[in-house]
């Protein structure tokens, strides 16, 4: 980790270009990398040096981008994915096999919800989705043998329930699990879950870090807190040897690294959903604006809600920023600078009232997409939650009448006059 505050980070790690090497990252736009003899090479795939050999493993763009992102959370080894969907997999993949189980916040993003309530239980890994808001107790009881890891949103998309870090992270650590939390809406620049005790932090990068909409990605970063070692028989495909790799035990042989290297040598190889360098580079100057970025959306996010607060058609308004909100408190304790861009709002008149309303919006667009620098809405319930029934989507937080606002970094005047524009059509 650099000693710079967040401000360089942003714009300074990752890349350092010696004698002659050009300023900006370059894009290394090859998918394979040449060596002097069959030697060297063979080395690389045996994990005994360290190298570029193939990119659906590593590259080096890619590589500086993540190390960025790492020193802005204070990790010690990141990698970028293809999605933050990816990341999410991979995190619970890396350390869960069939016959596992995790405990995930039942408030979590929609995508999150499928892949672990669906996809990874046909692949034998059962989830069990608690309320955010439980007793340790009830969080205690969550727990299996056979439980691996505990998952959870720093701000939920689209539920906006801030996340207990520390009760969560407590609870993994008694029961010898590590805490992985998906910090995408909150982002380094607002809060940083390793301070608080969370072991490995995922993203989205698609969202605030590249911040204009232009690329998919993701990012997982490791603290190096969690001690495998200590819990060895839990995770024996960190701790026991590695077959494909002529019996390497990751965590003897890369320490502090074992949990990225794992997901690297096996998981990229094995599945391969790496980011596109293009994709990295593009991530990288999103990074560059993020500190100024952030300030913004937090600033017009709470403006806005205070209008829709105090307008008649309004029938509720959720922004953990805002005083009185459920997680007001919450949230000056992990992100007392400011939460992200995003808000919930309910027009009264019930589902109806919602789409007439999204419907006359001239600026806000409506679509599938959140946390970029342009306002735009989406409807849940019709739109990225519509697989979930009445009841999932009540246990997700996401009422049937939410419309979930991301606010955006235009002037909050001209954001205000298309709310009031298209209020005034309901
Ligand atoms: C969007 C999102 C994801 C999924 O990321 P993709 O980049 O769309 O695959 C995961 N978690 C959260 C909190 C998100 O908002």
């Amino acid at each position: 980790m650099s000693n710079y505050k967040m401000e360089t980070k942003c714009i300074q790690s990752g890349y350092t270009p010696k004698n002659g090497e050009p300023r900006v990252l370059p894009i290394y736009q090859s998918t394979t990398f040449k060596y002097e003899d069959s030697d060297a090479m063979g080395r690389l795939f045996d994990l005994e040096d360290s190298g570029y050999f193939y990119t659906r493993l590593q590259n080096p763009t890619n590589d500086a981008v993540a190390a960025k992102i790492c020193d802005m959370e204070g990790g010690v080894a990141a990698m970028l994915t293809s999605s933050g969907q990816a990341a999410n997999f991979y995190a619970i993949m890396n350390i869960a096999e069939a016959g596992d189980h995790i405990v995930c916040s039942s408030a979590v993003y929609g995508g999150t919800y499928n892949l672990y309530a669906h996809t990874i239980r046909k692949m034998g890994i059962s989830a069990t989705f608690i309320d955010p808001d439980c007793s340790e107790e009830e969080l205690d009881a969550a727990f299996q043998e056979n439980t691996k890891a505990v998952v959870g949103e720093t701000i939920a998309n689209p539920a906006l329930t801030v996340l207990d870090i520390e009760k969560f992270a407590k609870a993994a650590h008694a029961h010898g699990v590590p805490l992985i939390i998906d910090n995408t809406f909150a982002t380094p620049i607002n809060c940083r879950p390793f301070e608080w005790g969370a072991d490995i932090v995922t993203h989205s990068t698609t969202k605030y870090m590249d911040g204009h909409a232009s690329c998919v990605g993701g990012c997982i970063v490791d603290s190096g807190n969690f001690d495998w070692d200590a819990h060895a028989e839990k995770f024996p495909g960190l701790t026991t040897p590695d077959m494909t790799y002529h019996g390497l035990v990751y965590t003897e042989r890369f320490g502090k690294g074992a949990f990225i290297t794992k997901a690297t040598a096996q998981m990229m190889r094995d599945l391969g959903s790496i980011q596109a360098p293009q994709n990295a580079f593009l991530l990288n100057i999103g990074l560059e604006t993020l500190h100024l970025r952030m300030p913004r959306h937090c600033e017009n996010a709470l403006k806005a809600a205070e209008y829709l607060k105090n307008h008649e058609k309004v029938a509720w308004v959720s922004c953990p920023m805002l005083e009185g909100d459920k997680y007001y408190d919450l949230a000056q304790k992990y992100m007392p600078n400011g939460t992200c861009g995003v808000i919930t709002f309910g027009v009264r008149g019930g589902r109806e009232a919602c789409v007439k309303m999204m419907d006359s919006l001239k600026m806000i667009a409506i679509v599938t997409h959140v946390a970029d620098a342009r306002s735009c809405v989406l409807h849940p319930a019709s739109h990225t939650h519509r697989q979930m029934n009445e009841q999932e989507l009540i246990e997700a937080g996401v009422q049937p009448d939410l419309i979930r606002f991301s606010v955006g970094i235009e002037n909050i005047d001209d954001i205000i006059s298309d709310l009031e524009q298209a209020l005034e059509q309901v």
